[in-house]
């Protein structure tokens, strides 16, 4: 990614200040429930965004980006959640797998998969887990076949977000059985239209079905789909992890923040009992913490320092106040029974019970809490491998 070692503050706030006119005038109405209607309208509001260069603001000018910093990434985050607009709908693509295809593809590859990303022509999921291989990622089974001009891939992933809206994966596949489990995996990039692969969409406890199960069976890639080195895919698949546990925190933040002032106010209006007054003020903490953390992951990202040990502290905390803000609001609906925080205020009780419920997800995706718990104590802290 782009970034500029320091930005001028004129300059970055004259660019909040674009952002905030442009979203004035350009944010979209509130998004349908409904899963697929939803689905929908973030994909124009995609384009819509493209069209008017703020998609990949911090990817380079040469890939089809703005060629900006990641502070002015993160502004239009900011200012996108307190207008109340969506994130672009390609976040797997612009913020898990891109990194790493700006960081290891080459220069055909850039050619090929940047623009389609950006502009949302092509969208993006990332195949890792496998029903026996989450946490413990490296023993996974897919396999692929090298053959002279490319691989046959079959096996089976699961959880991929977005599956049945992508139309490339990102796939880990083992290359060489015969290789230690970390050393024989390949990072493919696999066109999710080639005969052979099948998706089947799983209902999360939201009611959305938004990740899925994916099948591959004897599906053909093409060589030049090889990211990286052929068994090398192990390095890619921690940088992908890297940027998803890193880069998620920092991004939602910016919402969590927004979440965070509109509860204050309904509390501030409609009261509330001392339970939540102090849950309230745990959630500032917390917040607050994360707030710190993503200052330092701004730089950590502008110096090329992803992945670490430290992304597992970022996404530890994003789980934390994820989890902390919306059990918050939850009680305060239980405290009014609801209702009243339905009628005539900025909260809307249907939403704070999806995002509670979406929120027990956090301390999975990217990898368990306990798994970056173990991180951070082996590798920042240096403690004994626990047997
Ligand atoms: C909303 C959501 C979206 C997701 N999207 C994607 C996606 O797009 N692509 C993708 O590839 N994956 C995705 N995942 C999968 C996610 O990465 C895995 O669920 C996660 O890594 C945990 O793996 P698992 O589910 O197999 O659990 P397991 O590894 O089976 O773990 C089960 C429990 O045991 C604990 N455990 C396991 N091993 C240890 C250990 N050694 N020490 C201590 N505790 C341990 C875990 O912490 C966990 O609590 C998604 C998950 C969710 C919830």
């Amino acid at each position: 990614m782009t970034s500029p070692a320091s930005v001028e503050p004129q300059a970055l706030e004259a660019y909040r200040n674009s952002a905030r006119t442009w979203l004035a005038d350009f944010a979209p109405p509130p998004l349908p429930q409904d899963y697929r209607l939803r689905t929908g309208a973030l994909r124009e509001w995609h384009s819509t965004l493209y069209r008017s260069g703020w998609v990949g603001i911090d990817w380079p000018s040469e890939h089809g980006g703005q060629g900006l910093s990641l502070e002015h990434a993160l502004i239009f985050i900011e200012e996108s959640a307190r207008a109340g607009a969506p994130q672009p709908f390609g976040a797997i693509g612009l913020h898990v797998v891109g990194p790493t295809l700006l960081r290891y593809g080459t220069r055909q590859q850039l050619e090929r998969f940047a623009e389609p990303l950006l502009s949302g022509a092509e969208t993006w999921c990332q195949g890792f887990s496998e029903p026996d291989a989450g946490s413990d990622l490296a023993s996974l089974r897919t396999r692929a076949v090298v053959e002279d001009d490319g691989f046959v891939l079959t096996g089976q992933k699961i959880w991929t977000s977005w599956a049945d809206d992508s139309d490339w994966c990102a796939v880990l596949a083992r290359t060489d059985p015969d290789r230690p489990k970390h050393k024989g995996i390949s990072y493919l990039l696999v066109d999710m239209h080639a005969p052979g692969v099948t998706v089947r969409p799983i209902t999360q406890i939201t009611g959305d079905a938004e990740f899925c199960e994916v099948f591959f069976e004897d599906v053909r890639v093409p060589r030049s789909n090889l990211l990286g080195p052929l068994h090398g895919g192990w390095e890619l698949a921690m940088h992908t992890l890297g940027h998803e546990r890193s880069g998620y925190a920092l991004r939602r933040r910016a919402e969590l923040e927004v979440s965070y002032r509109n509860l204050l106010d309904a509390i501030r209006r409609e009261g509330s009992g001392s339970d939540v007054a102090a849950e309230i003020g745990t959630a500032y903490v917390t917040l607050s913490g994360l707030s710190a953390l993503s200052r330092r992951a701004v730089r950590r990202a502008r110096n090329a320092e992803v992945p670490s040990p430290l992304d597992s502290v970022d996404k530890l905390a994003l789980a934390k106040g994820e989890q902390q803000l919306f059990g918050t609001a939850l009680d305060l609906l239980g405290s009014h029974r609801a209702a009243p925080l339905t009628r005539g205020t900025s909260l809307d009780g249907a939403q704070i019970v999806k995002d509670y419920l979406h929120g027990r997800a956090a301390s999975v995706y990217g990898g368990s809490e306990q798994i970056q718990l173990t991180i951070v104590a082996e590798r920042l802290l240096g403690l004994p491998r626990a047997r």
